[in-house]
């Protein structure tokens, strides 16, 4: 890393945080998605957002839509909690498009959500603020 975490202003931060989200797809041979930076989300400190469709059985996902992140929590986490929420959400994408493809459109951190989380080398567990948004009810 060339310049010091916390010495980035906003704009350096996000830029550290896409470079960041698309190595680790790369990584998994996923594709990129784009990534957002909002003022707004104060709670939530990430999202991974997909687009579903409701049917009888349920939720069905459609297609994955982007990221979200929070630009207070940019400005306000240690980097060691930023790139463990980072990895948190990119191990929801991963769960459901590149190593369980078949699952249905699920919120959970179930057993596979966290078997993806050790793939990544990640604690799966230690931001559980997080949630997803599902697009277009
Ligand atoms: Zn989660």
């Amino acid at each position: 890393m060339s310049k010091n975490f916390y010495k980035m202003n906003l704009q350096e931060k996000q830029e550290f945080t896409k470079n960041f989200i698309n190595k680790e797809l790369q990584k998994h041979n996923i594709k990129e998605l784009p990534i957002k930076f909002s003022g707004r989300m104060t709670r939530t400190l990430g999202q991974f957002e997909q687009k579903a469709i409701k049917t009888n059985n349920g939720w069905k996902k459609v297609a994955p839509s982007q990221f979200k992140i929070s630009n207070k929590m940019l400005k306000e986490a240690t980097i060691k909690s930023i790139k463990d929420t980072l990895l948190h959400e990119i191990a929801h994408y991963l769960t459901d498009y590149l190593y369980y493809k078949d699952l249905k459109y699920t919120q959970n951190h179930n057993q596979k959500f966290k078997k993806v989380c050790n793939i990544l080398n990640c604690d799966g567990m230690s931001q559980a603020k997080d949630y997803r948004k599902v697009n277009g009810k």
